[in-house]
């Protein structure tokens, strides 16, 4: 699968998706990653990329012009590929593990980053198909949205995982949240390891990690709980 990220701080994209897994990653093929500095597009002697809002206001907007033409460059370079534009904004879909997986079947996402104020309205309207927010809440810009997306969906991607993590069953992907786990030592200020994980009996501990996964999802996410609960029944 293959991102494109439009922004105004492609270091910034890039010194969080150019390592660990998702680093290897692309290495390995997996997935690309290409960051586009909007900057580069503007025809403005000056480099110009934001302008005051009309009608007033605090703030600089992000202009159509740079965006409008960094988009048609990298449609371009996508060819014929199947994919999607979204602009990350407070004001869109939040996004989830289904919206991940919805973004996982594509062959490419291009993800539009604001900043300052936003972007001019215009725009939005003619390049993205949606708005996909990450939470309510308000950051200073779209580059570590956008990193998040990038990184939950390649997660779903053949390939990106080593062999020994399966992103089925964890927290969420399953349905509810992940069972405790321990590593070495047994004992750790007093805290011993649950007897029945050393027990090495792999029935018992399929059944005490179910029993734990319910328990904390019942009490921490009632609203996963009954969905989960719903779902066994059908
Ligand atoms: N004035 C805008 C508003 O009230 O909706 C907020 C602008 S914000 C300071 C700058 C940029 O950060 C936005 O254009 C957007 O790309 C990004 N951003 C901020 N919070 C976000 C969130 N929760 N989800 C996705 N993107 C966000």
């Amino acid at each position: 699968m293959r991102f494109d990220i439009m922004t105004l701080f492609p270091e910034l994209v890039e010194s969080v998706l150019g390592e660990s897994i998702i680093g290897r990653a692309r290495k390995n093929g997996y997935i690309s990653v290409y960051s586009h500095n909007i900057r580069d597009y503007t025809k403005n002697k000056h480099r110009k990329v934001d302008d005051a809002p009309y009608g007033g206001g605090k703030g600089m907007l992000m202009a159509t012009q740079p965006i409008y033409d960094c988009y048609k460059a990298v449609k371009e370079m996508q060819g014929n590929l199947f994919g999607k534009v979204i602009y990350v904004s407070p004001r869109g879909r939040l996004f989830n593990q289904d919206v991940a997986r919805e973004f996982a079947s594509l062959e490419c996402l291009t993800i539009l980053c604001g900043h300052y104020e936003g972007v001019d309205q215009r725009v939005i309207d003619e390049i993205a198909d949606e708005e996909i927010s990450i939470g309510d809440y308000v950051l200073t810009g779209g580059e570590l949205p956008a990193c998040i997306i990038v990184d939950a969906v390649s997660r779903l991607i053949d390939g990106v995982l080593p062999e020994e993590e399966c992103y089925e069953d964890e927290s969420i992907a399953c349905g509810l949240l992940e069972y405790p786990q321990y590593t070495r030592p047994p004992v750790f200020n007093g805290k011993e390891v649950p007897e029945v994980l050393l027990s090495g009996h792999h029935e018992n501990v399929k059944k005490w990690r179910l029993e734990k996964s319910l328990e904390l999802t019942k009490e921490r996410r009632p609203d996963l709980y009954e969905a989960y609960i719903k779902s066994q029944k059908k």
